[in-house]
């Protein structure tokens, strides 16, 4: 794409979609951003949180890396930076989200590259492998749980089983855990599958990541849940055994 491609997409936004919502604008500027949920997705150009949802400016606080995880919490943090951590924080605590959205993809470069661990073309990247290894464990027990399946299907488990992996490292952090305790806040896993245009939400009563139809309401993580149902060796159990559903 060139460049002017951007600029041309900037003066189009500006004279249609900036002009036909000045209001909203004007109320945000005002009144600053209130959005009640924070998506934490992958930076895979194909899989835009905005785009896929449909949603407005001021509706949904956003942060994309590489895999749409979450690092588990440090205790105590350190004084290294932690662009994700410190995105979750602020949309936690400071602007007190209600939901929050973890929101994996089908064929996930980041999750290839973990999969093929050495082999990877990217292994020898200067950060990639460190910050992917977040998954490390859900990979290499999906790896092993899955062994003599067809590489796509491993793929596919260890993208899902990203995604609750990072649902249980929210719980990781004291001021998620205990919002989502109080009922204040409620998690979800999401995975898209872009070849079918179809979105999954994960449900820890089945352990699946379950076909979202239409508007009615998925599956979600609340204070119901127990943390045992988001352990990603119990989903990866449950994935080996029975045939794959993507
Ligand atoms: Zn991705």
């Amino acid at each position: 794409m060139a460049l002017e491609r951007l600029l041309k997409g900037f003066a189009d936004f500006r004279l249609g979609y900036y002009h036909d919502h000045l209001d909203l604008f004007e109320k945000l500027a005002t009144e600053g951003q209130s959005p009640k949920i924070l998506i934490v997705g992958c930076a895979d150009a194909r899989v835009d949180p905005g785009i896929l949802t449909q949603t407005k400016p001021g509706d949904i606080f956003t942060v994309r890396n590489i895999g749409a995880m979450v690092p588990p919490a440090l205790d105590p943090p350190d004084s290294q930076q932690h662009g994700t951590s410190a995105a979750i924080e602020f949309a936690v605590r400071g602007l007190q989200v209600e939901h929050i959205v973890i929101l994996g993809h089908a064929l996930c470069g980041g999750i290839a590259a973990l999969v093929d661990g050495d082999k990877s073309a990217f292994a020898d990247y200067d950060y990639l492998s460190t910050w992917t290894a977040i998954a490390q464990d859900v990979r290499d027990l999906a790896v092993d749980k899955l062994k003599g399946r067809p590489k796509d299907d491993i793929l596919r488990a260890v993208e899902q089983a990203a995604v609750v992996n990072s649902v249980q490292n929210l719980m990781s952090f004291p001021w998620i855990a205990e919002r989502v305790k109080a009922g204040t806040l409620v998690l979800h896993a999401w995975w898209f599958n872009l070849t079918k245009g179809q979105l999954y939400a994960f449900n820890p009563a089945a352990l699946a990541f379950e076909p979202v139809l239409g508007i009615s309401l998925a599956p979600t993580v609340g204070k119901a849940t127990p943390l045992s149902a988001i352990a990603p060796s119990r989903f990866i159990d449950a994935i080996a055994g029975r045939p794959p559903s993507f």
